[in-house]
């Protein structure tokens, strides 16, 4: 039988093949889903292959040009649930998007809550070791003080994971606040 994962991380690869991260190296996209997915193996001990395929294929609806069919046909219903799970609604304003964060974190299922933990704490280091271009530090704080908010509402399910965000929460809002004094002075 084929392995999923690596099926899921072909799929993902092709599709994520034309974007690049925001940092300052415009890093290949598809190292984010990567690195998340490894997140959540490695820190959070998860070895549920459907979380993990979902993990991979996480961006793939939100930002290209993947449908729900063929997540559907290529890996099943319950990782195309996931996936929807950490989709958001892009024909909403970012503004919105980012309520609603915030507003459903606490309602979304354990296998998507452990995934959106290990993307924030994925797009959090990267912030602090290499911000988007265009980003203020007082917008990296912003963010920080935005993402604890929505990880509030995803912990609970897996202790690692929570005990690891909110190291890397603390210790980020910390370092940032530091380095806009820095700035300030
Ligand atoms: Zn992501």
């Amino acid at each position: 039988m084929p392995n999923q994962l690596l099926q899921s991380v072909l799929f993902a690869c092709t599709k994520h093949e034309d974007q690049r991260r925001k940092n300052s190296n415009a890093t290949p996209y598809i190292n984010h889903p990567v690195e998340v997915a490894e997140y959540l193996s490695r820190v959070g001990g998860v070895d549920d292959v459907e979380i993990l395929v979902a993990a991979i294929l996480h961006d793939t609806i939100e930002d290209t040009n993947t449908t729900a069919a063929e997540i559907r046909e290529c890996f099943g219903d319950s990782v195309l649930g996931l996936v929807l799970e950490c989709t958001d609604d892009k024909s909403l304003e970012k503004s919105e998007r980012k309520r609603l964060q915030i507003e459903n974190a606490s309602q979304k299922s354990p296998g998507a809550k452990q995934i959106k933990l290990a993307d924030k704490a994925c797009n959090l280091k990267s912030i602090l070791v290499d911000p988007p271009k265009d980003w203020t530090i007082s917008r990296q704080i912003d963010y920080f003080e935005w993402a604890k908010k929505v990880c509030d509402g995803l912990t609970g399910v897996n202790e690692k994971l929570d005990e690891e965000i909110n190291q890397i929460l603390d210790d980020g809002i910390r370092t940032l606040t530091d380095r806009l004094n820095d700035e300030q002075q």
